[in-house]
C-alpha cells in the first residue's frame, strides 16, 4: 500500500474524497435546487474516463474512501462500470455512493456486484403526496422499492438521509426512524445548508435544528451518545429500543467538526473545493487537460492544493445564501 498521504497547512490527514459524477437529478428537492434549473453543457464536464483518473491520483495520494454523488450520480450513463473501475483500486478501502434512490430498484444489484461498498439513501418523507411536493418530481413507491432493492442486494449499513424542514417534515421524524428501524438502516438528520439562491421558501424560515429533532426522538426513544465519528459534520447517537442501527445529526452550522476535517470535493467540472462552505478551489480539470499522459502534474496540483484548504467554514443559519453554488454542482 502507498504510503503517501495528502496534509493541509492544519495537519490534517486528507483522505476522503467526495466525487460529483453528474450535476443533473431526476429530482428537483427544494432546498437542493432552483425549479427551472440550467444544467451544464458536455464538454464542461468530466468524462468518465477524466473522474476515473482523477480517483486513481486520490488514491495514488493517500485517499482511502471515495463517495460518488451529484446531481444524482444514478442518472450518469456508465456510473456502474465508473463504480467498478475505483471500486478495484487496490489502495482503496470503501466506495460509498449518495443517491435519492429512484433507480436503485434496477440498479442496487449491478452497483453491489460493481464493488460499491455503501449507499446513502435520501428518503425527507413517507407521505406520497409530501415527498412529491419536496422533490418536486419525485415518486416515493420507486424509492422504497429502491431501498428494499439495497437491502435485497446485500447492501450493509445503508443510511437514510433526511433534510428537515420545519413545518414541512418535521413532524415525520419518528416516523422515519421507525422506518429505519423496521429496515435495520442507519439514519442521519440534516439542517439545511444556505446553498445556492433559492426561492422556493426562506432557509432561515424552514431552519430546524438538530437539537430540535433530538428533542422530538427523545419523546418516543431513548437516545444514547456515541462517541463515534466520521471527523465530518455528523455526531451520533443509538437508542436503546434499537440499539443496532445508527442515529445520525448533521449540523453544517456548528464548527466542531472543522478541526478534524478530512474530506475535499471534486465537482463534475472538475474543481476541487477544499471546503464545502468557503469557494476556495482549484481547476484539475485543466491541470488534466493540459497535460495528458502526465500524471505526476496532476499530483503536483493536488498536493498544493492542501495549502488554501480554509480551517473552519461560515455558514450561518440567519443567512440566506453564503455560497452560490447549489448542492447538485457542490457534490452533497
Ligand atoms: N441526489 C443524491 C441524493 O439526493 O442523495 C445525491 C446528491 S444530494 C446533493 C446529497 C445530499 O445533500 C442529499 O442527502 C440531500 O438531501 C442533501 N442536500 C441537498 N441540498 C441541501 C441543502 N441545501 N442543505 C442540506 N442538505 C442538502
Ligand atoms: Fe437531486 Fe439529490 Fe439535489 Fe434532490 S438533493 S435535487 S435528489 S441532487
Amino acid at each position: 500500500m502507498s504510503d503517501r498521504i495528502l496534509m493541509d497547512s492544519f495537519s490534517r490527514k486528507v483522505d476522503y474524497l467526495r466525487m460529483s459524477v453528474t450535476d443533473r437529478c431526476d429530482f428537483r428537492c427544494v432546498y437542493c435546487m432552483a425549479e427551472d434549473m440550467e444544467f451544464l453543457p458536455r464538454q464542461r464536464i468530466l468524462t468518465l474516463e477524466e473522474i476515473y483518473q482523477l480517483a486513481e491520483r486520490f488514491v495514488a495520494l493517500g485517499t482511502r474512501k471515495i463517495r460518488l454523488t451529484g446531481g444524482e450520480p444514478l442518472v450518469r450513463r456508465g456510473v456502474v462500470d465508473l463504480c467498478r473501475q475505483i471500486a478495484a483500486l487496490p489502495d482503496l478501502r470503501e466506495l460509498c455512493m449518495t443517491t435519492n434512490g429512484s433507480q436503485l430498484s434496477a440498479l442496487a444489484g449491478p452497483l453491489f456486484d460493481a464493488g460499491v461498498n455503501r449507499l446513502n439513501i435520501s428518503l425527507d418523507s413517507l407521505n406520497p403526496e409530501r415527498f412529491r411536493e419536496l422533490t418536486r418530481t419525485g415518486d416515493l413507491t420507486k424509492v422504497i422499492a429502491g431501498i428494499d432493492a439495497a437491502n435485497a442486494a446485500g447492501f450493509q449499513r445503508t443510511k437514510l438521509n433526511c433534510v428537515v424542514m420545519k413545518g414541512r417534515n418535521d413532524h415525520e421524524i419518528n416516523d422515519l426512524v421507525s422506518f429505519a428501524i423496521d429496515r435495520q438502516l442507519d439514519i442521519s438528520f440534516i439542517e439545511e445548508m444556505p446553498l445556492g439562491t433559492i426561492l422556493e421558501h426562506s432557509r432561515a424560515e424552514s431552519f430546524f435544528s438538530s437539537d430540535q429533532v433530538r428533542e422530538l426522538i427523545a419523546e418516543r426513544y431513548t437516545l444514547i451518545d456515541s462517541t463515534e465519528s466520521t471527523q465530518g459534520p455528523s455526531r451520533y447517537w443509538r437508542l436503546a429500543e434499537a440499539p443496532d442501527i445508527r442515529l445520525g445529526f448533521i449540523s453544517p452550522h456548528s464548527h466542531n467538526f472543522c478541526a478534524t476535517c478530512n474530506r475535499v470535493r471534486l465537482t463534475v467540472e472538475g474543481r476541487l473545493l477544499l471546503c464545502l462552505g468557503n469557494e476556495h478551489s482549484v481547476d484539475l480539470k485543466a491541470v488534466l487537460r493540459a497535460h495528458p499522459g502526465q500524471p505526476e502534474k496532476l499530483e503536483k496540483a493536488i498536493i498544493d492544493s492542501m495549502r488554501i484548504k480554509p480551517y473552519r467554514h461560515n455558514f450561518d443559519v440567519n443567512d440566506e445564501v453564503q455560497v452560490v453554488r447549489f448542492m447538485n454542482m457542490t457534490g452533497g
